[in-house]
This record gives structure tokens, sequence and C-alpha cells, in this order.
């Protein structure tokens, strides 16, 4: 893949406005693959005015037109598959499988999503003696990290797209290389210049610079809670709407009556998949008190049987800090049954595949999203217990169930303060909305709950 030295704004590759420069840098090797260029408020001013001035033009186009535009970029993300899945690999560190069936397989799933959605959606209803019109809701500032790079842009700009909304993107500074690829995809699929523009650069930066400036109506951000509640302050003091999707801790909830095995051994996979950099992962297991040493045993040959086959975590900055918790979970008193602190080589930034028995609900490791591949294994004594240690945090984004019994595993789940629960080992659904409880975030990604962020009412009486 080829670096842009430049912007996409209004439909071309522009010159940066300032002459810093972000390396890019391979997680296997740390060696850098690539620049890109470091934009500024200047920029991102620049890009902004020219969402703002196709907007009316890109609002008022048909939603079977917009819809033709997604299908047609979906095409070229389809085309483009392996060049997209060689860019995360490069840039990310994600094995190339993987790289393949999910960071390129994905977008191209939400993409012909939104393609299909609003050609039947409903942009008018009436109600009584009203006419009530969803229009979209203007310019997007949309900012996204690394974990899932291509994906967590699509999960933004389709539904955005398709709501009449035009969009300024800033991705993550780790993984500006697809996020340029998908801008080159967006100008091949026909989408009018000025509909979708990237500005890459650093978040206190460029992405502070989108999510202040005052044209920008609505903002869209995924990543840490830190950030998210700087960017939510920002928007509430002017008013403006806001999107945050903030990461977990999520539990997977092995009821007593659950296939044992089969539970753990789909928990510890779903953990160590993009070497635990997933924020909807289910990062805590419960077991009950009479099945732990099992499960503990299990989960620990589950975890060694990953070993280098997965991929490393982001950058050095991560790996410290994913190495960090799994020392602080040891010294709370957390028993180390696989993987550990130690960084498994001498190169690239990987964390062996970690497992932490004998975990309490109030231990950091519980509470703190650690964002490696770290599962923990906590102990309950019945479904109360169970129940009070899986909403015991302060996030509710995801988890699991297991049961022998899919109306027990179904009843256990009404009751998590949680956005979204898998029962039994439930697939992925690109139509489900993806979003948070509590300070997991607000707002919902996908499908048509994901399409009406970025539309807003108006009712006509008659
Ligand atoms: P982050 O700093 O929140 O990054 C997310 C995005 O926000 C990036 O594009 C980032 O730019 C940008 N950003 C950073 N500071 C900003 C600011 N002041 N104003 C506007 N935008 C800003 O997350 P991170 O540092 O990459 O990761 C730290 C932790 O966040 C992880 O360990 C994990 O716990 C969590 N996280 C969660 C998710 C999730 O899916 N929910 C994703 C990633 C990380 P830069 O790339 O230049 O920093
Ligand atoms: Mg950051």
């Amino acid at each position: 893949m080829k670096a842009h030295d430049g912007m996409y704004i209004g439909g071309e590759w522009r010159s940066a406005a300032g002459r810093d420069v972000i390396d890019v840098v391979n997680p296997v090797d740390e060696q850098v693959i690539g620049h890109v260029p470091a934009g500024t408020a200047e920029d991102v001013d620049a890009a902004v005015r020219a969402a703002r001035a196709a907007f009316p033009g890109w609002a008022a186009t048909p939603p079977a037109e917009r819809g033709a535009r997604l299908a047609a970029l979906r095409d070229v993300l389809v085309a483009r598959k392996d060049e997209i899945a060689e860019t995360v690999t490069a840039e990310l560190g994600s094995p190339p499988q993987f790289s393949q069936n999910v960071h390129a397989a994905v977008p191209i799933a939400v993409a012909g999503s939104y393609a299909d959605l609003v050609t039947t959606y409903a942009f008018e209803e009436k109600h009584g003696n009203s006419t009530v019109y969803l229009e979209p809701v203007g310019v997007v500032g949309a900012i996204t990290p690394w974990n899932y790079p291509l994906h967590q842009i699509v999960a933004k700009v389709a539904p955005a797209l398709a709501a009449g909304c035009t969009v300024v993107l800033k991705p993550a500074e780790d993984t500006p290389l697809v996020a340029q690829l998908f801008a080159e995809a967006v100008h091949e699929a026909g989408v009018p210049a000025g509909v979708f523009n990237l500005v890459t650069g650093l978040g206190p930066v460029a992405g502070q610079a989108l999510a202040e400036h005052p044209d920008v109506d609505l903002v869209s951000f995924t990543g840490s809670t830190a950030v998210g509640r700087r960017i939510g302050a920002t928007a509430g003091g002017a008013v403006k709407r806001v999107a945050l999707e903030l990461g977990g801790k999520s539990a997977n909830v092995i009821l007593p009556s659950a296939d044992l095995a089969k539970a753990v051994n789909v928990g510890v996979a779903n953990v160590m998949s993009n070497s635990g950099q997933t924020c909807s992962a289910w990062t805590r297991m419960l077991v009950h008190r009479d099945q732990y040493e099992e499960a503990v045993e299990l989960a620990a040959t589950a975890a060694a049987k990953y070993g280098s086959r997965i991929g490393p975590v982001v950058n050095a900055k991560q790996q410290a800090r994913v190495l960090g918790y799994i020392e602080k979970g040891v010294a709370e008193g957390a028993g180390l049954v696989a993987g550990g602190p130690e960084s498994p080589g001498e190169q690239g930034y990987f964390v062996s595949p970690t497992v932490l028995a004998d975990v309490t609900p109030e231990m950091t490791v519980a509470q703190e999203e650690i964002f490696g591949p770290v599962l923990c294994v906590l102990r309950y004594d019945d479904e109360e217990d169970a129940l009070r240690i899986a909403n015991g945090t302060v996030y509710g984004l995801a988890g699991a169930v297991w049961a022998g019994d899919e109306a027990e595993a179904v009843a256990f789940a009404r009751r998590m303060d949680t956005g979204q629960v898998d029962i039994n080992g439930g697939r992925f659904n690109p139509l489900a909305p993806f979003g948070g409880y509590k300070q997991s975030g607000v707002g919902r990604e996908l499908g048509t709950h994901g399409l009406a962020e970025y539309l807003q009412t108006k009712s006509l009486q008659f």
C-alpha cells in the first residue's frame, strides 16, 4: 500500500497545511512502514467547510441514489479486500486470516447492510394529523480508534451517508493507512466531492479541533473513556449531538447447566481474538464455585494453545499497559495460570495469552478495561451473586450467558445491565444495534438504530 502525503478533502488529495508527519509502525517488527501527514486545525477547518458545502446537495439526493453509492462502495471494498487485509495486517499486526475474515469482511457486510436499508427505510411517517420527516442531522465529525480500524470507520460513515449527512473523519494515528484506502474507495464509488473527507492526525490536535469545530453538528467517537468524557462535555457545552462508544468489561456468565467445556473454550477464543483488543470482549469469565477448578484448568489449556498464534498489540504503550495490568493482578492476589507479564519475544509488541484465576470482583483487573489478551476467571456462589458480579462495573457494553436451556439463559440476560448479550455462543449480527449501558457510552451503531442516530425529526401538522 502506498501512503498519501495529503488529506482527502472536497473530493481530492490536498496538501496538508503543516509539514509534520506521523510514522506508521508495523507492531510485529517495529519497522516504520510509511508516513501520513499530521493534520492541524487548519486542515480540519478546510474539511468541515467542504462537508458543509456538500451537505445540501447530498441531503437532497434521493435515498435510492445514496443507496446506489453505498452499494458501489461495498463493491469497491469487495474488489480491494486483499489490499485492505494486507494493510490492516501491516499497521495493526493482526494475523492475515483474521484480517481477511474480520477486518476486511465485516465492513463489506456493514456497507452492504446500509446500501439495502436506505432503500426501504421510512424517511417519512404519519401520526394522526402530522407528517414527520426524518432529516439528516448535518455535518458529522467521526473520530475512530485502531482496534477494528476499518469496521469502526464504516460503522459511522455508512449510516451517516445513508441518512444524508456529510462526514469528516479523523482516524487513529496508529492505523491511518486503511483510512486512506477507504477514502480511495469512497472516491472510486462515485460519492460526490465533499460528502466524505479525511484528515489524518493526532487526537489532541486534529481530533480535538474536529470535536470543537462550531460547524460540526454531531460528533461520533469510539475510544477510551477518558477522551470520550471530554468529547461529551465539549459537545454538551455546544449543544450538539454526540455518540460515544467507550469500551467495556463484559461478563461471560457460565450457568451450572451449561456445556462447561464449550462455554470456556469459546470464551477464551473471544478474549484472545484480535489480541484482546475488542471493546465487547468477555474479559470476565464467571463460573459457579463447584465447577471453578475444572473451568480454570480448561481455560489455561485453551489459552496455552493460542501461544504465538495471536498477533501483537498495537504499540509499545499498549504493550506496557497490558503487561502492567497482569503484574497488578498478581500483586492484588490473582493466580497466574497461563501467560504472564514478560513480553514473549525480543521484537514486536507481543503479550502472551494470559489467564488470571482467583480474581475477585473488586480487583483492578476485574474493574478496568485491559485491552489485551488477558482473561480473568471469577467464582460465584449462586445466580444472584453472578448477577451482582456481572453488573458490578461502571461498564455495560456486552456479555454472554451459557445455560443448558435457552430460556434460562435469556432470563438471566434480561437482568444484565448491558447493551448486547450472546446466548450460548450466538453469532455477531451486523444488523443488531451495538452500544452500551452505563459508562460504555451513549448512542447505538449498526442497523436501523445506527441509522436513526444521524437523523432528526421535523413534524408538520395539518
Ligand atoms: P483514544 O486516545 O481514546 O483514541 C481514540 C481516538 O480518539 C483516536 O482517533 C485518537 O487519536 C482520538 N483522540 C485522542 N485524544 C483526543 C482528544 N483530546 N480529542 C479528540 N480526539 C482524541 O484511545 P487510545 O489511546 O488509542 O487507547 C487507550 C485505551 O482506550 C485502550 O487501552 C482501551 O482501553 C480504550 N480503547 C477502547 C476502544 C473501543 O473500541 N471502545 C478502542 C480503542 C481504545 P490518536 O489515535 O491520535 O490517539
Ligand atoms: Mg491516544
